[in-house]
């Protein structure tokens, strides 16, 4: 147990880097952030299709499976359009002077709306963990690389809605904690759920993935065209394929030679 929340705690250190980085960068960081974003949805896309989503349904008939599935990508969609967006970095892109500013009057919703993505962050490790009976290092890859945009466009947020880059990497760093939260709720709260349920648990924490990767993507939310210039899109598509090649690869290689 000990061990496990030390991985948690890797994963909330990452996030906490990215918000530094964020600070230290300041305006310089946005142009470099995108790339960021698709590769870290590269790897969260592998993750999510080739273990969480299989891992749970393996333990689940596909009624469940779908209903699991659906009421975690129903439960980010819900938070990201009454609350707000349940992930910063990736919806930076649609991000603009209006949005930053705005932002003053919502920070508490951002708050509430990333904390509960970071908890199911923590809890995505740690049920990861429960149902593989190893340590689920692939899980733990995606997660905690897809921390480093996520804390990075969060301080970046908060600059940018005026606060003093000491307050905004203090407030990212207590946000980001909820990635600890979550994985004590999850290394307290699931001691003797059964197996079936733990599948439920992933799948829905699958479906919030699925949904963080259409938002990255800008699916229903951007046009076409508008999004998917081609010149626009090849360094994206080279980065995430990248990212999701190399994800796939390690998956293949911890399932070979791995715990
Ligand atoms: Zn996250």
């Amino acid at each position: 147990m000990t061990f496990l929340l030390l991985r948690t705690t890797l994963a909330m250190l990452i996030a906490f880097g990215g918000g530094t980085l964020g600070i230290v960068l300041g305006k310089v960081a946005p142009h470099r952030l995108n790339l960021l974003v698709y590769a870290a949805m590269g790897a969260l896309l592998a993750v999510t299709a080739f273990d969480i989503l299989p891992d749970a349904k393996a333990l689940l008939p596909w009624p469940l499976f779908l209903a699991a599935v659906g009421s975690g990508y129903a439960l980010f969609w819900a938070v990201g359009k009454y609350v707000y967006h349940i992930c910063p970095a990736c919806s930076i892109s649609a991000f603009d002077q209006a949005t930053t500013e705005r932002l003053g009057q919502s920070v508490l919703l951002l708050m509430i709306a990333l904390s509960l993505h970071s908890a199911m962050d923590g809890i995505a490790v740690v049920v990861g963990d429960k149902i593989t009976g190893h340590p689920n290092l692939a899980v733990l890859f995606a997660v905690s690389f897809h921390k480093l945009p996520e804390g990075l466009a969060l301080s970046l947020l908060l600059l940018g809605a005026g606060y003093k880059p000491r307050a905004a990497l203090l407030w990212t760093f207590a946000i980001e904690s909820a990635t600890e939260v979550g994985a004590l709720i999850g290394v307290l709260g699931l001691q003797r759920v059964s197996l079936l349920h733990l599948g439920m648990i992933f799948a829905h924490v699958g479906g919030g993935f699925v949904y963080l990767i259409v938002t990255t993507l800008g699916l229903f939310t951007q046009p076409l065209g508008r999004r998917f210039a081609p010149r626009k899109v090849l360094p994206f598509a080279a980065s995430s394929g990248l990212a999701f090649t190399l994800t796939a690869g390690l998956m293949l290689l911890l399932h070979r030679y791995g715990p």
